[in-house]
């Protein structure tokens, strides 16, 4: 043993300038004085075997139950397979594991949209107002974000503290993808174990996504202004005013419409124009502007639009009809989209003047 292991084994002091070949790893600095809110749980961010024990408890007592929509897997291009009567696919996976397979997927889809809509309001958030806007609820909100502490083990303080969580869900996303892969997972309740831990992860990018929007936007609290006074909601179609300007906005991510609200109210148009959504946003912009009317869901959508009641179509992402397009053309309701993952083939006019823009929508040029 050298004379400096041995100086280090006895306990001596070495000047950490005399290592060599030492790596040092500093993990999170907690602030001094950081609040002892509750003993950390044996598992903060569970991978996706972590929980897979408990899964398994659950399911053996509560057996999933299939009925195949489809008796064939086109998922690769060994086949397609044709696993009826319970034939193994060229794969080798068996019809029960191809369901819970396919659970899995369909559980991906939504945590995934959830999550890339959560990521992407976080980025917009966080350029508009920074990274230190607060968490904070008012009196009356004990427990600002529950499954964010239970599943993760951190109490958020500020917007930017949604980073990790982020983080975290993403790679996990990527992990549970993974497993859906010919030649992976081959057993249905381990492909059932990973849609719960989906279905976890799901929930928890939804309760992210909404405190930070009720953060940024000052969204009904238990704060002054907020609780059960809100005032109410005008809903359905026949509550829009046809004789005004009339903006229908579709989707699931607020902040576009809430531009709106933001703009007719500063410029004394809130009277003038009638503000209208379908889906999730119409919901949430009516959390931040009063005169918002919810106009539909999604499954009257095609109604909306075929009664020509818009005259400008705003989409922004999820639950927007993939003719919608078409379908505002026929009417003649000029479209704009604002969210990069539903563009349906427009031409990428982000960094245009507005005023051509909008010349370009008035005069029929270019009808979205
Ligand atoms: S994943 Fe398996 S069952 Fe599905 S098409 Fe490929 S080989 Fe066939």
């Amino acid at each position: 043993m050298s004379a400096k292991k041995e100086e280090i084994k006895k306990g001596g002091l070495v000047d950490i300038f005399d290592l060599k070949n030492v790596d040092i790893h500093i993990g999170e600095i907690v602030e001094e004085g950081e609040e002892e809110w509750e003993p950390m749980g044996p598992h903060p961010m569970p991978r996706i075997a972590t929980l897979r024990d408990w899964d398994f408890r659950l399911l053996n007592r509560y057996k999933p139950f299939y009925a195949p929509i489809c008796d064939m897997c086109c998922l690769c291009t060994y086949g397609k397979c044709d696993l009826t009567g319970n034939k193994k696919g060229a794969c080798g996976i068996r019809m029960d594991a191809q369901q819970g397979r396919i659970v899995l997927l369909a559980c991906l889809v939504g945590c995934s949209a959830h999550c890339g809509h959560g990521r992407h309001l976080l980025h917009d958030m966080m350029k508009k107002f920074g990274q230190n806007v607060p968490i904070d609820f008012g009196p009356e909100v004990d427990i600002e974000a529950p499954l964010t502490r239970l599943v993760c083990g951190i109490k958020p303080k500020t917007i930017g503290d949604y980073d990790q969580v982020f983080s975290y869900i993403e790679e996990q996303i990527v992990q549970l993808a993974d497993a859906l892969h010919t030649g992976q997972e081959g057993s249905y309740m381990d492909f059932e174990s990973k849609a719960l831990h989906m279905g976890m992860l799901d929930s928890l990018g939804k309760e992210a996504a909404d405190i930070i929007q009720i953060a940024c936007y000052g969204m009904p609290t238990s704060l002054p202004g907020g609780g059960p006074d809100v005032p109410l909601v005008d809903v359905g179609i026949g509550t829009i005013d046809t004789n005004k300007p009339v903006i229908i906005v579709i989707g699931h991510n607020v902040p576009p419409a809430a531009d709106i609200g933001v703009y007719l109210t500063e410029n004394w148009l809130d009277d003038k124009v009638e503000l209208g959504g379908i889906c999730c946003t119409s919901i949430d912009t009516t959390r931040v502007y009063t005169k918002a009317k919810v106009v539909s869901a999604l499954g009257r959508q095609l109604r909306v639009l075929r009664a020509g009641i818009a005259d400008v179509v705003v989409t922004d992402e999820q639950c927007i009809r993939a003719d919608v397009l078409e379908r505002c053309q026929r009417v003649q309701a000029p479209m704009t989209a604002t969210n990069d993952k539903a563009m349906h083939g427009l031409v990428d006019r982000t960094d245009d003047d507005p005023d051509k823009i909008v010349d370009d929508l008035v005069s029929g040029r270019v009808p979205a």
